[in-house]
């Protein structure tokens, strides 16, 4: 089976004194909405106002004032979700232009679609990547999302990075594990209990390390 291909990113092209294309969604819109377009039966339909072509000049172009009744109708169909929002994001568009402009839609094409991922790409790694102050000692660190595991956003260090996974849920589950082998092994012996036990304090102990600014 070949696989399945993604959907693009829909465009909206606003034509008139103030010419403007917004990105939209990439959701199979066509198939979400023809539910809602069947119960209503609009004037208009989604795909009246989709497009192939890329140029403005040889296409049939329909006014914002016809998308914008098709959205207003078809929204109050549509429970909360992607493809509602999808059509709340033509309207505002819409909203900031004269209702005279002439507009449509169209899909990306798949050279745009990768232009744009690699963009998003590029934005991405610049904006993580970014030098940024330690959370815990300030010296120069970086963003990590959600760092071995630990459920935040941090920015740190390369020393408190490593140290951080004393505190992630991996380690926890070491600790458990090291804990239940030696309890296995020294059963019988009060003592020997009493020094596994010593052991996975320790262990819980270093949880707390990495927030140290010390270290
Ligand atoms: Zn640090």
């Amino acid at each position: 089976m070949p696989p399945a291909q993604k959907a693009r990113n829909w465009r909206l092209h606003v034509i008139g004194t103030r010419k403007k294309t917004y990105i939209l969604d990439n959701l199979y819109f066509g198939s979400l909405v023809r539910d809602a377009e069947r119960d209503i039966t609009p004037k208009r339909c989604f795909k009246d106002f989709v497009r192939e072509e890329r140029n403005p000049q040889i296409i049939d172009l329909l006014s914002a004032k016809d998308l914008s009744a098709y959205c207003e109708i078809i929204v109050s169909e549509l429970g909360q979700g992607r493809a509602y929002n999808f059509i709340l994001g033509i309207q505002n568009a819409l909203k900031r232009h004269d209702q005279n402009s002439k507009c449509y839609l169209r899909m990306q094409t798949q050279n745009e679609q990768d232009e744009m991922l690699a963009r998003q790409e590029w934005r991405s790694q610049r904006f993580w990547g970014k030098p940024r102050p330690c959370d815990i000692c300030g010296k120069e660190g970086k963003m990590y999302g959600s760092p071995w595991g630990v459920p935040a956003v941090l920015t740190l260090c390369k020393r408190h990075y490593n140290l951080l996974f004393f505190s992630s849920s991996s380690f926890t589950a070491i600790i458990i594990a090291v804990f239940a082998v030696l309890a296995i092994l020294v059963m019988g012996s009060i003592f020997q209990l009493l020094t596994a036990m010593f052991i996975a304090s320790l262990f819980l102990f270093l949880r707390a390390v990495p927030w140290w600014k010390k270290l």
